[in-house]
């Protein structure tokens, strides 16, 4: 359980100690507030002009939940919580091959897990921290000067800054942490796929509130059906990595017609609905796999640190939770950051392993099943319900 930061529990108080946030999304965010309402004085850049909106919905359980209360943020998020979905997995005619439905009436069990869309958090987190926190859009940190006083931050407009601690909160592809750890190709365990996210106002492809998916070997379509959207995922299995051009979005879709077009189900339809525009999400599969999280004075939260990859479903989650946890040790520890980072660490890790072995092993074989024996492993054990998602 999350104990309360607060100036009773710190042993020697921050008193306005200058902090850089790196990345103004759910770790960004959260980080940001908590330190904040710790007393240190918060500056957060981020590289986009605003907040980078778009993706799929957030799950929200458990520990998150706890959190989200403990930020007062808790009622918010329930009160833009999505109707809960069914899923149903598709042959190519559009049989229901296994899946489950949604428990509704008096006696269904109250719900333990919510689902919000992804804009609609980080504008609550947003809130939590609008005015409060100095933001810096449109910047980046270019160099990090670790010492025993404080680091020396030269950001991308050439400006130099001194603060007391930094925390890269910066993604999958972290700047902070390259330039602190080195090489991401160090860290980054390829899961052995790519997936490709777009959202789209509702399409009639679906009935709301349902989940579709239909997957032939090593590839597999999926539609989340809302009342006002549809998202639609193309996932395709690679033994390797693939070489292409992160900034070439049009290389990226073709990437998908090479792979998904000839197939049936309601994938010709999906495929049209991808137009020509960039406003989507394209990446490989990968999580991030650390030994440590911090070094001298910065740490990393979230996805920079150790991104479970979307197979997971807890990215937000994750940042969420790993910055409490941060919080949670700072406030114990007050000025000893080292003992902070360390502790943030060694009570974390071992839940993050298991969140990563489960996608990496269960997750992978229910998304993107691999042969038709996979195919027909889950379908079986959804039949059965002896599956979870
Ligand atoms: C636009 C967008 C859409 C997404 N859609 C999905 C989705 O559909 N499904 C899914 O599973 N996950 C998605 N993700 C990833 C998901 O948000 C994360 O897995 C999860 O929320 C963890 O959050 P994070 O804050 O650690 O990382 P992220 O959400 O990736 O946020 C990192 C932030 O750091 C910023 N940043 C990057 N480089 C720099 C830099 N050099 N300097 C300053 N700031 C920098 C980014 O602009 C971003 O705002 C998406 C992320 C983004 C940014």
């Amino acid at each position: 359980m999350l104990n309360h930061p607060n100036a009773d529990q710190n042993p020697t108080p921050p008193a306005g100690s200058p902090v850089l946030v790196s990345g103004a999304s759910f770790a960004g965010l959260a980080t940001a507030y908590w330190l904040n309402r710790l007393g240190y004085r918060v500056t957060v850049v981020e590289l986009a002009p605003e907040l980078r909106r778009g993706g799929t919905p957030v799950d929200i359980e458990g520990e998150t939940i706890t959190i989200l209360e403990r930020m007062g943020m808790f009622e918010a998020v329930r009160a833009k919580t999505l109707p809960p979905r069914a899923f149903e997995c598709k042959d190519a005619q559009d049989h229901t091959l296994g899946g489950f439905g949604v428990e509704t009436g008096p006696d269904a069990a109250p719900p333990t897990r919510f689902e919000i869309h992804r804009d609609d958090l980080l504008d609550i987190l947003f809130a939590g921290i609008d005015g409060s926190v100095e933001l810096r859009f449109g910047r980046s940190i270019k160099r990090l000067e670790d010492s025993p006083d404080s680091v020396m931050v030269t950001l991308d407009d050439g400006s130099q800054h001194a603060f007391a601690l930094v925390f890269g909160c910066d993604g999958n592809r972290s700047n902070t942490r390259k330039l602190v750890f080195g090489d991401e190709k160090n860290f980054t365990y390829f899961m052995g796929g790519y997936v490709y996210l777009k959202v789209v106002p509702e399409t009639g492809l679906l009935p709301p509130n349902v989940s579709q998916v239909y997957s032939v070997p090593g590839l597999t379509t999926m539609l989340n059906g809302y009342d006002d959207r549809t998202d639609i995922a193309f996932a395709f299995r690679t033994a390797s990595e693939i070489d292409y051009d992160y900034r070439d979005r049009a290389q990226q879709r073709a990437m998908i017609h090479d792979r998904f077009d000839g197939l049936g189900w309601k994938v010709p339809a999906a495929l049209n609905l991808m137009g020509t525009d960039e406003d989507f999400y394209f990446d490989w599969i990968t999580q991030i796999r650390m030994p440590t999280w911090s070094k001298g004075r910065i740490a990393l939260v979230g996805d920079a640190a150790y991104c479970v990859s979307p197979v997971a479903g807890m990215g937000g989650s994750m940042a969420i939770i790993g910055a409490g946890r941060l919080a949670e040790a700072l406030g114990r520890h007050g000025d000893d950051h080292a003992a902070a980072f360390q502790e943030y660490h060694d009570k974390l890790h071992a839940f993050v392993d298991d969140v990563q072995k489960r996608a990496a092993n269960e997750g992978m074989a229910m998304i993107f099943p691999a042969s038709e024996a996979e195919i027909s492993e889950r379908d079986r054990k959804l039949r059965d319900g002896g599956l979870e998602i």
